[in-house]
């Protein structure tokens, strides 16, 4: 596990918290469903997609509405990836649910 060491082991230099703030910033936040059908979608769940914004839309909707494209920013759609259970009691996932159903169809 990251221990997140206070200095840098090769000059010694210091290495204040605000660094590793940064790092936890950009964590993926984990929506908890689906923007277009509303669909729950849990952290560990292999249907949830998302985007570089992390739009997040169940593989359904991603395949059948979306044809793989995000409807917000016009960016792909990925799978998202599982954070470890262990990794959730640190860091858990969003509970902010985004539902969005007319934003469901791919601009033209
Ligand atoms: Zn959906
Ligand atoms: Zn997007």
């Amino acid at each position: 596990m990251l221990s997140l060491r206070p200095n840098c082991e090769c000059c010694g230099k210091s290495l204040p918290p605000a660094a590793t703030d940064a790092v936890r910033r950009v964590m993926l936040a984990l929506r908890p469903n689906c923007e277009c059908c509303d669909k729950d979608l849990p952290p560990d769940s292999v249907e949830a997609m998302i985007c570089t914004y992390e739009c997040t839309f169940c593989s359904d909707c991603v395949s059948t509405k979306l044809k793989g494209v995000c409807p917000n920013c016009g960016g792909n759609l990925e799978r998202r990836p599982i954070r470890p259970a262990a990794r959730l009691l640190k860091d858990p996932a969003s509970t902010e649910r985004v539902f969005k159903p007319s934003g469901c169809t791919t601009p033209t």
